[in-house]
Order: structure tokens, then C-alpha cells, then sequence
């Protein structure tokens, strides 16, 4: 007889049908219309004439044990026993009648959560694993966001804005993070410092090379030992080096900054992706609070606030006034770091599909 094949062994995202609340497991693809009619409350209803009220929250992304315990214990008590995270870090509560919003409301509230984020506010800033997950970060992402979030945190609650603002963080310069309206980013601003003595012992030397993309790093011997050394001329401060080469450190106190980038958003169905564009360079990494950097941004929300029109994102709202009057407006000096004027792009930039480590 032969032998029956084995099933494969599922490995890859779970099946979300099993997590999600019967009522909308029921009219899934056969919803009539939905509102909106607070702020952190959407409601949809079915074409059955089933409803399902959705409420959401915000969190500080990374969460304890406690925390998370005290949101499902909130999900069980109060949400049918549902609860969804959002990719933007925020809570989902979902129930099937207008009664149980307000009790849900008052017990997010009560246990210190935020109740907002919907449509047109300023929904929670996004910001990568950082120091928990990654081997690069120049700064404590989690840390712009908790500062930048609770003086903002009006505008999380209320829907002022003239549409929807998203802003993200980045912890280095070349990676995940610095996509948004609003994009808060790490700015290396000098070539990395080599710990000679440590090379030989931690870095397999040619991936080092192979990762910089300028080729700035050249392999060389330093007091008799195999070591690094980086052409300073070329060297574009990305940080690259710095996670095959601890020893090659470019986080540095006072010479990491942050930098601001406006305008990203993807395309949809009436427009195109949009990139995003600096607006502010050199900006001290000032922790625990980041108050230079909190001040750019409330100074661009606030200018976008008075002078958009309704449903204009960042990106449209510039490209209606142009650069120049964007400047003018928000009182950020224009200065020779925003004009891209980097020639080397086209000789020495990895600029290959191929991925090469
Ligand atoms: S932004 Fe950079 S440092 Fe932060 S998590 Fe992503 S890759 Fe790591
Ligand atoms: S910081 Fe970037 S450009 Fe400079 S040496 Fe390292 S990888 Fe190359």
C-alpha cells in the first residue's frame, strides 16, 4: 500500500477568520455602509442589519506582560472576548451593539488607555523594534514616540486635523521606519570611529566591505592585526558597517542627530506614491524628551492645520502651496543641507537589485 503523503506543517501567518468576532465572521463581504460617529468609534453595519462597533485605543507599542494582560482582561470583560492590535500598534475592541460602547469606553479610560485615532487625527506614531530586536539603533525610537505622543495626545483624541496624519520613527538611517506624512529619522553626521583592537576578534572583514555602499571600507593591517579602515572622503555616515562591525561605532552622542522628512505616503486610487522630502537636518537627539524635535513637528502640524484644505494630506497640501511658501509658512530655515547635490550616485552607489552580504 502506499504510503500516504504528510500535510504540510502550517508555518506561516494563522488563519485571522478563528480570531475574529462571530458578528463579523457572519457578514464578512456584506457590509452596507459604515460611520463615524465619535472620535475612536466606527460603526458598520451589514447588510443583514447586524452592526459591529468598533473602538480603539492606543498603547506605547512595547507592552509588558501586565499591560497586556490588563487589555485582554478589558477584551473579555467588556468586548465579547475580542481583541485585535492594529498595525500601528493601537487596540481594536469590537462589539455588536451601540449599549456596550460607552461601558467599553469607560473601562479603556479607567485603566489609563487613550480612546481615539480615527479618521482625521494624528494616529499613533509607528516606530521600529529598536534597542528590544535590532543590532543598529543610533537612538531610543520608543522614546521619541512616548514624547512626541503625549503632547500630542489632544490630537489623538479628537479629529482637528485636515485629514489623516501618520508619523513614524526610525532608530538608524537605512532601514525600516521613514515612511509617513511625517517621518522622524536618525541622521548619523560623521564617519564611524574603529576599534582596531576588536576587528580581528568580532568582524568577517569582506562582509564589512561588502556593505558599505559607497565603498568606503578597505580592508588593512593596523599594529600587526587584520583590521578596517574607511576612506573618511567618500564615507556618506550611513551606519551600515555598524551592524556586522560593532567595533566600527557610529552612534555618537553628540554627532547622531535627527533629522525630519515630510510628505511620504503611499499611492491609492486617486494618486501616486509620494516621497518624502527633508525639512529639517542636524536636529539635536536630545533625550528623555527630544523638545527641539517635538517643537519642529507640532510647528509642521500646526501650520498644516491652519492653512490645508479639508481632506488634503501633507503631501497635497504642499504640492497646492509649493516648497518655498512651505518654508515660509512653518518658519523652518531652508539652509544647503536640503539641496541634493551628492555626485557620486552614479559611479560608486550600490545601486544593484541583487542583495550582496
Ligand atoms: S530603524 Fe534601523 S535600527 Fe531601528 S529597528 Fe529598523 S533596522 Fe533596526
Ligand atoms: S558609515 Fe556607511 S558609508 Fe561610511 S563606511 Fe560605514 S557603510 Fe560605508
Amino acid at each position: 500500500m502506499p504510503q500516504e503523503m504528510r500535510s504540510p506543517i502550517e508555518s506561516g501567518c494563522p488563519d485571522g477568520f478563528q480570531y475574529m468576532h462571530p458578528t463579523m465572521r457572519r457578514n464578512y463581504g456584506l457590509w452596507s455602509h459604515h460611520d463615524h460617529p465619535r472620535p475612536g468609534v466606527l460603526v458598520h453595519y451589514a447588510h443583514s442589519g447586524d452592526e459591529i462597533w468598533t473602538v480603539k485605543c492606543a498603547t506605547q507599542r512595547i507592552l509588558d506582560v501586565f499591560t497586556l494582560r490588563k487589555l485582554c482582561q478589558i477584551g473579555d470583560d467588556f468586548a465579547d472576548g475580542y481583541i485585535h492590535f492594529t498595525i500601528r500598534s493601537n487596540v481594536e475592541y469590537v462589539v455588536d451593539s451601540e449599549d456596550k460602547v460607552q461601558p467599553l469606553i469607560d473601562a479603556i479610560e479607567e485603566a489609563g488607555f487613550i480612546v481615539g485615532g480615527t479618521a482625521n487625527s494624528v494616529a499613533t506614531l509607528s516606530h521600529t523594534q529598536g534597542w528590544l530586536h535590532c543590532d543598529i539603533p543610533g537612538t531610543d525610537a520608543s522614546g521619541v514616540v512616548k514624547s512626541m505622543m503625549d503632547e500630542l495626545i489632544d490630537e489623538f483624541k479628537e479629529c482637528n486635523m485636515p485629514n489623516r496624519v501618520h508619523m513614524t520613527t526610525s532608530c538608524c538611517q537605512i532601514n525600516c521606519g521613514g515612511q509617513g506624512d511625517i517621518a522622524i529619522n536618525v541622521q548619523h553626521t560623521k564617519p564611524p570611529r574603529i576599534d582596531h583592537t576588536q576587528v580581528g576578534n568580532v568582524c568577517e572583514r569582506p562582509s564589512v566591505v561588502a556593505r558599505c555602499p559607497v565603498a568606503a571600507i578597505r580592508p588593512a593591517m593596523v599594529d600587526g592585526k587584520p583590521s578596517l579602515e574607511v576612506d573618511e572622503k567618500k564615507c556618506i555616515c550611513c551606519g551600515a558597517c555598524f551592524p556586522p562591525c560593532p567595533p566600527m561605532q557610529i552612534n555618537d552622542a553628540e554627532h547622531s542627530k535627527l533629522a525630519i522628512w515630510v510628505g511620504g505616503n503611499h499611492s491609492n486610487a486617486r494618486g501616486k506614491p509620494t516621497f518624502q522630502r527633508l525639512v529639517a537636518a542636524g536636529v539635536p537627539n536630545n533625550p528623555p524628551r527630544w523638545p527641539e524635535a517635538t517643537a519642529i513637528v507640532k510647528k509642521i502640524l500646526n501650520t498644516y492645520k491652519a492653512d490645508a484644505k479639508d481632506w488634503e494630506r501633507i503631501n497635497d497640501w504642499i504640492e497646492r502651496i509649493g516648497w518655498p511658501k512651505f518654508f515660509e509658512k512653518t518658519g523652518l530655515p531652508f539652509t544647503k543641507y536640503h539641496i541634493d547635490n551628492w555626485r557620486g550616485s552614479r559611479n560608486s552607489l550600490n545601486a544593484s537589485t541583487h542583495i550582496r552580504f
